[in-house]
């Protein structure tokens, strides 16, 4: 596993840009520059593109002399080979393709879920009992996994990946048939995967913010007194080190589960999907394309800078950009504070 800095600056000037070319080229530090002195933005004359690795070993004094001019765009986690190898779980991802309909207020949550358990302030305790219905038929059809917006926790699937899940007695799921809204007819092999097993409680939260729903609360949001808070908790998805998940909770009977945890930032909150390297190995031996795997951590990863991180990913909140900048000068005081 490998934490990456990435940098993006475009400038009408080279009062940034140009010293910290001059650092990185000390440093024989490679990076990706672009000038367009006619470019018709003039803020866009002038781009540089570079990552940052911690496993640098020069990470720490360039971070520093960088931070003077530059502050990285994101602060991220790739995962190795060794890290795939290793796991035995990986979380899924789709792609968001979709809004839920009908989209306009939010009305799809009244005719797609029970909110009788629902709380608006923090997204948590949707049970869903009707079908999702969709503005069209998914045009992605070279893909077999699909997804939709605002809901990231809904996974479908189109015929052969459903007919392999079955052929292979994947236990704990089964599938609907999402319909088109207008017209009220079920979405031609197409499925909704529903996953019935829910691990325990087990998500270590050491690299993440927990935010509780209640007045006034971690992400300095629900300003009302007299709004009536439910007290549940959700996670920032971590940024730095993976999902932490306690081993004891997965069960080689399963092979895709669902968190106990809720995930998410501001008036989102979704269950993570996990599957077994079984059904990873199935999917790619198959080519079916469409999702992204995460491998499941069991430790604790030892950063470099040894801070929380509460970064959520950028599509997935409305208070992403301001958490991200928070966040990454959170990150650097704390650097230097190590440095100094
Ligand atoms: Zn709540």
């Amino acid at each position: 596993m490998r934490i990456m800095h990435r940098y993006l600056n475009s400038n009408s000037h080279l009062n940034v840009i140009g010293p910290v070319m001059k650092i990185l080229d000390e440093y024989s530090h490679s990076y990706k520059y672009k000038e367009d002195l006619n470019c018709v933005i003039p803020s866009f004359k002038y781009n540089i593109e570079f990552y940052l690795y911690e496993d640098n070993s020069d990470f720490i004094v360039l971070k520093k002399k960088l931070n003077e001019y530059l502050e990285p765009q994101v602060i991220g986690t790739e995962y190795d080979k060794e890290d795939e190898k290793n796991a035995e779980w990986f979380l899924i991802r789709t792609g968001e393709y979709q809004y839920p309909q009908p989209e306009k207020k939010f009305v799809y949550r009244e005719s797609t879920f029970n909110l009788e358990n629902y709380c608006k302030f923090c997204d948590i305790g949707k049970v869903q009992n009707n079908v999702y219905r969709l503005k069209s038929e998914p045009k992605q059809k070279q893909l077999q996994f699909w997804g939709l917006h605002w809901e990231f926790g809904a996974v479908f699937v189109r015929d052969v990946a459903k007919k392999l899940i079955e052929r292979e007695g994947v236990r704990g799921v089964r599938f609907t048939q999402p319909v088109l809204h207008k017209e009220n007819v079920k979405i031609k092999d197409f499925y909704q995967l529903h996953i019935d097993t829910v691990l325990d409680k087990g998500f270590n939260s050491y690299n993440t913010d927990t935010i509780t729903c209640r007045y006034n609360n971690e992400e300095g949001l629900n300003k009302s007194k007299e709004n009536n808070y439910c007290g549940r908790i959700k996670y920032h998805h971590p940024f730095i080190g993976g999902y932490c998940f306690d081993k004891n909770i997965f069960n080689s009977n399963f092979d895709i589960v669902e968190t106990y945890e809720y995930f998410g930032g501001g008036g989102s909150a979704q269950k993570l999907q996990i599957v077994s390297k079984r059904f990873k190995n199935l999917i790619e031996k198959k080519k079916l394309k469409g999702l992204i795997f995460i491998p499941v951590m069991h430790e604790e990863y030892n950063h470099v800078l040894n801070i929380k991180n509460n970064v959520v990913h950028a599509k997935k909140s409305r208070y992403s950009n301001f958490r991200i900048k928070k966040n990454i000068s959170l990150i650097i005081k704390r650097l230097l504070k190590i440095v100094d």
